[in-house]
C-alpha cells in the first residue's frame, strides 16, 4: 500500500503527530544530506534519511513503505546533523502514527513483540511470576526498603535460556563482593525504551507507570541495569514520568569499585577481546571508558579495538525495536561487526548489551565462525576472572 500524504485530510492527525513530535527543528533542516551519509544502513542498501525527513517536513510520508521500520535509532544522524534535527524522534512519530493511526501495515515480528509486552510485560511472552527465576539458586534477596541496590537485569537476561548467565554474572559478582543488592519483585515489567521507539507509546507510557509505582512503594533509590535501553529510558524518560531515582550501568558501577579497589579480578584470561561498543551507552550516553577500564583490569586479556570504535561504532542492529524484527542474510550490521573482529583477530567480542548479545552471537552461529569467535557479557568475563 502506497499511502502518500498529497491527498491530504484522511491522515491530517498523522501529520500533526509527526510535526508535533519532530518540533521546529524539523523545520531547520536544510538538506544537506549528512544523515543519509552517515547512517548505517547504506553500507548495506539504499535507506535515505534526508528523503524521509524532507517527506516529514511536507506532511508527505509513505506510511506504507518498510522505511517506517528501518531505523535502529543508533544515533550517527543526530551526532553529524549540523542543524540539530531530532532525527530519531521524527522516526518515533512517524512509526507511532502508523501503530495508533492503523494507516500502514506493522510488522508481524513487532507486533507479536508488543503484544506479548502489554499483555505479560515481556516481549518473550514469558510468565510474569519466572521473571527472577534464574536467581532461585544464587540466593539474591527480594529488595526491602533500605536495601543499598536495586538490580534490574533486562527481559532478555531474566528470561532468555541463553542469556541468563548475563545476570547470572552480576549476581555472582555480587555476592562476592558482598553487595547489599536484592531483585524487585514479578510485578516489574519491560522498561518499555526499544517499544517506545517502534512507536507504542501507550504501552510505553503504562509499563513506565507500572515500574514508576513499583520502585516508589519498594523505596528503591538506586537501580543498577545490564542493558543499556533500561539505563536510557530510566535516566532520561522517567524522569518526567515522576520516576526518581538513580541509576547505573553496570559498567560504570562495577568500574567504580575497580577504581575503589574493592573489585579486583584475578584470574588469567588469555584471549585477543574485541570491545563492541552499544549505541545507547556509547553515543546515547557518553560512556566509552567505563567498559574498557574493566577489560583492562582482567589479567592478560588482550583489548583491541574496531576500526570504527567508539563514537564512530557501528550499531548491532537491534535498537529501534529492530531486536524483534527479521533482517535479510546480507544487510545484517552484525555480520559486518564479526567479520571486522576476524580480521582483527579477536577471540572473544565483549558486549555490555543483551541486544548486542543476541545479535552478535546469531551472525557468529550463521557465518560459521563458533570453531574461534565467542561474544560475551563484559560481566560472564569478570565473574569468570574472579
Ligand atoms: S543532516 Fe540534518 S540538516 Fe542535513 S539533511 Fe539530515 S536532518 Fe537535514
Ligand atoms: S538513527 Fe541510525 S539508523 Fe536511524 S536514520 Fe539515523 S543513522 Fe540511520
Amino acid at each position: 500500500m502506497n499511502v502518500k500524504m498529497d491527498i491530504l485530510s484522511p491522515y491530517k492527525e498523522a501529520t500533526d503527530v509527526i510535526l508535533e513530535a519532530g518540533g521546529e527543528p524539523l523545520k531547520l533542516c536544510y538538506q544537506c544530506g549528512l544523515c543519509t551519509a552517515v547512517c548505517p544502513w547504506n553500507l548495506v542498501r539504499s535507506f535515505l534519511v534526508r528523503r524521509i525527513i524532507h517527506e516529514a517536513q511536507l506532511g508527505a510520508v509513505d506510511f506504507g513503505s518498510e522505511d517506517v521500520w528501518t531505523c535502529v535509532t543508533c544515533r550517527a544522524c543526530v551526532d553529524r546533523c549540523p542543524r540539530g534535527v531530532e532525527i530519531i524522534d521524527v522516526m518515533r512519530a512517524i512509526r507511532r502514527a502508523v501503530a495508533s493511526l492503523g494507516i500502514g501495515a506493522v510488522p508481524d515480528a513487532l507486533r507479536i513483540s508488543a503484544k506479548n509486552i502489554a499483555g505479560v510485560g515481556n516481549p518473550l511472552g514469558e510468565a510474569p511470576e519466572g521473571r527472577n527465576d534464574w536467581a532461585k539458586d544464587l540466593k539474591a534477596k527480594d529488595f526491602a526498603a533500605g536495601t543499598e541496590v536495586l538490580y534490574f537485569p533486562c527481559c532478555i537476561p531474566s528470561y532468555d535460556p541463553d542469556v541468563k548467565t548475563v545476570a547470572r554474572s552480576v549476581a555472582t559478582i555480587f555476592n562476592e563482593l558482598k553487595i547489599d543488592y536484592g531483585l524487585i519483585g514479578t510485578e516489574a515489567k519491560c522498561c518499555g525504551e526499544a517499544i517506545r521507539k517502534a512507536g507504542h507509546e501507550d504501552t510505553f507510557q503504562s509499563l513506565a507507570q507500572n515500574n514508576i509505582d513499583l520502585f516508589a512503594s519498594n523505596g528503591v533509590k538506586t537501580v543498577v541495569v545490564s542493558s543499556p535501553h533500561c539505563y536510557h529510558t530510566f535516566k532520561h524518560e522517567y524522569p518526567e514520568l515522576g520516576g526518581k531515582f538513580e541509576v547505573i550501568h553496570i559498567t560504570q558501577y562495577l568500574a567504580s569499585l575497580i577504581k575503589k579497589g574493592s573489585l579486583k579480578p584475578s584470574k588469567e584470561i588469555n584471549k585477543k577481546v574485541i570491545y563492541s561498543d552499544p549505541c545507547y551507552l556509547g553515543r546515547h550516553n557518553d560512556i566509552y571508558d567505563d567498559p574498557r577500564e574493566i577489560l583492562r583490569s582482567i589479567p592478560a586479556l588482550g583489548l583491541v579495538e574496531f576500526p570504527d570504535a567508539r563514537e564512530n561504532g557501528l550499531c548491532c542492529g537491534g535498537g529501534g525495536g529492530r531486536i524483534w524484527m527479521d533482517t535479510a542474510k546480507g544487510e545484517r550490521f552484525s555480520d559486518i561487526r564479526v567479520e571486522q573482529a576476524a580480521e582483527k583477530g579477536a577471540d572473544i567480542i565483549a558486549v555490555a548489551c543483551p541486544y548486542c548479545l543476541l545479535n552478535y552471537r546469531d551472525s557468529v552461529l550463521s557465518m560459521g565462525k563458533a570453531e574461534t569467535m565467542q561474544v560475551k557479557d563484559i560481566t560472564e568475563l569478570v565473574a569468570q576472572a574472579l
